[in-house]
């Protein structure tokens, strides 16, 4: 068989060779041990906490190493491509705080190794192929759906491995002119790899891993598309030509591609091209709330793993990228703990430290984690954030809380100091909700008063309390007053007083202290009164106790 006649058949407007393409992307010039990582997602308009978490890792590696992360739009499949997608990709990211360096972008490109859209690089795809044919390591292949589909049933009813390979592969050795007149004729044919390897040959091949370690697999032995008959490739054939091109040196992807590892190894092979070093990472996995057992996350089950989900909830990007390493190293919250101030890219995160065996997400712990980092950010910035967050997701608060910024910022603020700081915020839905009481519009009486207070004594109790309240007293002094105030109408100064001799008063001075405390953020649990107060000014104080008897 004359290949290069049956490459120039098949290719007739291919003109340009893979080693072409070599000289026009040489490799980078980077420092020592630098990495090249790139995220490849498809543009289905559905970007996931997963993606996130790949690109985490992709960041990480490259910027920790002085290298290059790029981002390419896999963009192969027409079928599930979305428009504004690529948008909803880099937006969300860089939310989050992951930027890329090069690659694809709204308007153009950035970089010197692109197009970075694979639907702009079909000629280079094809060159890879032509050259394969040319070498008689790839062939065409005129099978049409029918005749796939009764070799899959003679397969299955004989219990043998699906696929196109050996006495399967029947149009491996066609002859030129059968190819010609097939094509004179307008049948289509995808291009297959002509596969070197065979069914249980027990040959096998090792790949070392940089987050599962050294993986052996057989061979692979299936005649894999490389090109379908829109001359469009196959994830496996464009993922090693763009990886290579590009000079990718790390491939982050999820678990779910190890199966095909040995058709891309066995096409880097045949291409003489050198192979990336792969991180296959876990699968993200969460407990499921009805059955208690350990699943993957679905996308039609948990709304948790869209992106969007976080951002309309107003999670904080740095929140969020604290918890993600969490779950992909098994040390960051230990250094986090010693570290507690720490920018989080001070710690090294190592592909070694990652689970390979499913990493657990739970939303619970993200709400934990958020606590402790919202802690950390300074009240006026929080409020900012809020602000942002409200301007997209509840404009109806912005008037609100643009009337006086600072009011916000004090508000948040609030229990925040000393050695035992409160931690109440995790993120802007919530924080609303919590703080809600301090807009009149939102105050609403949520709890009841404790039924040691009989209710005649409230308006007894709010006027003794407005009576002798003083704005000006320390915190120390208006609790002194409270107690007094308490004791005097029967209810004892302290919880274990009550408890030794319950016979003896209404209640404690916990129970005064709750109805004030109602009176004036309509909840039975709250920061401290005091503070709160301080924050509400005097008007608005006397204001809520009033209402509050007079309702
Ligand atoms: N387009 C592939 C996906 O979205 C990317 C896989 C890879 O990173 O190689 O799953």
């Amino acid at each position: 068989m004359n290949y290069e006649k049956l490459a120039e058949i098949l290719f007739p407007n291919i003109t340009k060779t893979p080693a072409d393409y070599e000289n026009e992307f040489p490799e980078r010039q980077l420092p020592e041990g630098a990495k090249v990582t790139r995220l490849g997602p498809s543009p289905t308009g559905f970007i996931h906490l997963g993606n996130l978490y790949g690109a985490f890792v992709d960041e990480r590696l490259a910027h920790q190493s002085g290298g290059t992360f790029y981002l390419r739009i896999e963009d192969t499949d027409d079928k599930r491509r979305v428009d504004g997608a690529v948008e909803v990709i880099i937006s969300s990211l860089k939310f989050f705080g992951v930027s890329f360096d090069e690659g694809a972008g709204l308007t153009e490109d950035t970089g010197d190794y692109g197009p970075y859209y694979q639907s702009s690089r079909a000629e280079i795809y094809q060159s890879f192929a032509k050259q394969m044919v040319s070498r008689g390591q790839a062939y065409p292949c005129f099978l049409k759906e029918d005749e796939i589909s009764a070799i899959r049933a003679e397969q299955e009813s004989g219990k043998l491995t699906p696929g196109i390979y050996g006495k399967w592969a029947k149009h491996r050795e066609l002859s030129i002119e059968e190819i010609e007149s097939r094509i004179a004729a307008g049948e289509d044919f995808v291009v297959r790899l002509k596969s070197q390897g065979q069914e249980n040959s027990g040959k096998t091949f090792t790949v070392e891993d940089a987050v599962r370690g050294a993986l052996t697999m057989p061979e692979n032995f299936q005649d894999t598309v490389i090109l379908k008959s829109n001359g469009i490739p196959t994830y496996h054939f464009a993922h090693v030509v763009d990886d290579y091109l590009m000079r990718t040196t790390h491939v982050v992807r999820g678990e779910e591609w190890l199966p095909s590892l040995p058709i891309h190894v066995e096409l880097f092979n045949t291409l003489g091209l050198k192979m990336p070093v792969y991180c296959h990472t876990a699968q993200l996995m969460k407990i499921d709330d009805e059955t208690g057992v350990k699943r993957k996350l679905s996308k039609r089950k948990d709304p948790e793993l869209s992106l969007d989900y976080y951002r309309e909830k107003g999670y904080h990007p740095a929140a969020v990228r604290d918890y993600l390493l969490t779950v992909l190293n098994s040390n960051f919250e230990e250094w986090r703990a010693e570290n507690p101030d720490a920018p989080i890219d001070s710690f090294e995160f190592t592909t070694e430290k990652m689970s390979n065996s499913g990493a657990l997400f739970d939303i619970n712990k993200l709400n934990d984690v958020c606590k402790d980092v919202l802690l950390r950010i300074p009240a006026a910035e929080l409020a900012e954030f809020m602000t942002d967050w409200a301007k997209e997701f509840k404009p109806e608060l912005t008037a609100l809380i643009n009337a006086d910024p600072e009011y916000l910022a004090s508000i948040l603020d609030i229990g925040r100091s000393g050695a035992k700081p409160r931690k109440d915020l995790m993120y802007a839905e919530q924080i609303f909700d919590f703080i809600s009481f301090f807009f009149d519009d939102y105050f609403k009486y949520e709890d009841e008063v404790p039924e040691n207070v009989p209710v005649e004594d409230y308006a007894d109790i709010i006027n003794s309390y407005l009576e002798t309240y003083n704005h000006s007293d320390s915190q120390e002094e208006w609790f002194g007053k409270v107690r007094e105030m308490g004791t005097e109408k029967g209810y004892a100064a302290k919880p274990k007083d009550f408890k030794k001799n319950p016979d003896q008063y209404k209640g404690h001075v916990g129970h005064v202290s709750t109805v004030i405390r109602i009176a004036l953020t309509g909840r039975a649990n709250s920061p401290d009164i005091w503070e709160i107060q301080q924050i509400l000014g005097e008007e608005k104080v006397r204001e809520r106790m009033n209402s509050f008897i007079n309702r």
